[in-house]
């Protein structure tokens, strides 16, 4: 796994981070400004980026810009602003995740992971089946099992659960699932995809008023994780 290239100004919090995630065995390169960020992103092996948006010379929305331009690693926002259309708005230019300050080092390091492995299992998904939890996704088939036991979904929601497994890790916003299932001119019927999540987590959670497989991200969106099972 490359480093995790941070982009952030505040002294304090970039030490804060570093000290925590070089204990958790990352390896961190450090920028603190768009531009310089941009440039440790070109000439170095990057797994995931920590971004702030506040930053010295620009907004890091400008940074998600022009890195996708180039790169399609993982961007995960880490910010003080709490605004939903400043969510919204970077996941659609990119981002894959978001994290309002403050925020616990544990809950970092398990959004780190999870994308972090989506990527490493991106080869894996280009094959026929993925397991997620007790979940087994079969995509040319069109089925889901359980615990090995078959599940019987609808046209619609097998969609919905693929664009999820296919992005796990990743906030999905609701106007692209609207637009990814339903299809263009369909981002901002949003009680569609309010009665099909209630109707897929019915079918798939063992419990769908709190769900495990597919987490409701308040004011962005929806995403998918693998849940901790014990047994
Ligand atoms: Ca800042």
């Amino acid at each position: 796994m490359g480093a995790i290239l941070l982009v952030e100004d505040d002294s304090g919090i970039q030490k804060m981070l570093s000290i925590s995630l070089e204990a958790a065995g990352y390896e961190l390169i450090k920028a603190s400004s768009v531009k310089s960020g941009l440039v440790a992103l070109s000439q170095n092996p990057i797994s995931l980026i920590l971004l702030d948006l506040g930053l010295p010379d620009g907004d890091g929305k400008t940074f998600i810009h022009e890195a996708r331009i180039f790169s399609d690693i993982p961007i995960i926002v880490v910010s003080a602003r709490d605004i939903e259309s400043e969510k919204i708005e970077a996941l659609e230019m990119g981002a894959d995740d978001y994290l309002t300050k403050p925020f616990s080092i544990g809950e970092l390091i398990a959004r780190i992971k999870a994308l972090t492995r989506r990527v490493r299992d991106k080869d894996e998904s280009l094959h026929n089946e993925i397991t997620i939890g007790k979940l087994t996704i079969n995509f040319p088939n069109k089925t889901v099992s359980i615990d090995s036991k078959s599940i019987k979904l609808t046209k619609k929601e097998f969609e919905l659960l693929a664009l999820f497994a296919k992005n796990r890790g990743k906030v999905l916003t609701h106007t692209f699932v609207l637009e990814n299932v339903w299809g263009r001119g369909y981002g901002n019927e949003t009680h569609y995809l309010r009665v099909f999540m209630a109707q897929l987590r019915k079918k798939i959670e063992e419990n769908p008023s709190i769900p495990q497989y597919i987490v409701t991200e308040s004011g962005m969106g929806y995403r998918m994780n693998e849940p901790i099972t014990n047994n």
